[in-house]
């Protein structure tokens, strides 16, 4: 499909389809006013993280890398009210953005935000119960590390699902060879022929992986 056509057919489906609720533009708008990075996902890909949670009927998510929020209330958009989303960031800054926005959307006593470097929070979570989903989406470098220490957090049945796992095209990109962008190969590599896992990748916005953990 034509390059004009297919940006203007995207926005036909985010409206139809994907239409973001007023706080997560609340959010976006905050995001921009205090300085942050404006790299939460898209409105089709976030509808597409809700829909998956709710496709299997999720009570329990894990999301790795918080930013304002925006992705939180995505992934909480479509599951019933009992859901529970745990949701670690260590970034004091993006850690509070998130609070006043799960505040303003009414959901604080469902979400359970942990600041501290992931791979140490990862390492805590695994004396709670399991969970429904897993959503990777914070530092590329350690994305394997995740991988390994979120499979045993993950139920069988459940679903991991990691963003920017095209990396912007460096992934193709011989001649990128930064630590993010190596990370990244690598993570697409393992998760690939992981054999706890059932694969697919979603060329969504910046490439979006959903992997089944097998029974
Ligand atoms: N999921 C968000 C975007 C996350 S951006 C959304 O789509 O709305 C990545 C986030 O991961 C940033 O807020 C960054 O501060 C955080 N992060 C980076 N390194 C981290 C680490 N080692 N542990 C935890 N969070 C980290
Ligand atoms: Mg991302």
């Amino acid at each position: 499909m034509a390059g004009e056509r297919w940006a203007e057919s995207l926005e036909y489906a985010e409206e139809l389809f994907a239409a973001e609720s007023d706080v997560q533009g609340w959010i976006r708008a905050e995001m921009e006013a205090r300085g942050l990075p404006m790299i939460q996902v898209s409105p089709i890909e976030g509808r597409l993280l809700g829909f998956f949670c709710a496709a299997i009927g999720a009570r329990r998510i894990l999301e790795v890398g918080t930013l304002g929020g925006y992705s939180a209330l995505w992934l909480l958009s479509l599951v019933s009210e009992s859901a529970q989303l745990v949701t670690l960031e260590i970034d004091p800054d993006h850690e509070a953005l998130a609070a006043e926005a799960f505040s303003s959307a009414g959901v604080t006593g469902r979400v359970d935000q942990r600041l501290g470097a992931a791979i140490d929070l990862l390492q805590d979570l695994a004396e709670e119960s399991a969970f429904d989903v897993v959503f990777l989406d914070a530092d590329k470098v350690n994305y394997p590390r995740y991988l390994e220490l979120c499979t045993p957090l993950l139920r069988s049945g459940g679903l991991l699902m990691a963003d920017n796992v095209f990396w912007e095209g460096k992934v193709v990109d011989a001649a990128a060879t930064d630590p993010d962008t190596v990370g990244m190969r690598e993570f697409n590599r393992l998760l690939a022929a992981d054999r706890r896992y059932d694969a697919c990748m979603v060329p969504v916005r910046d490439g979006l992986a959903v992997a089944r953990k097998r029974d």
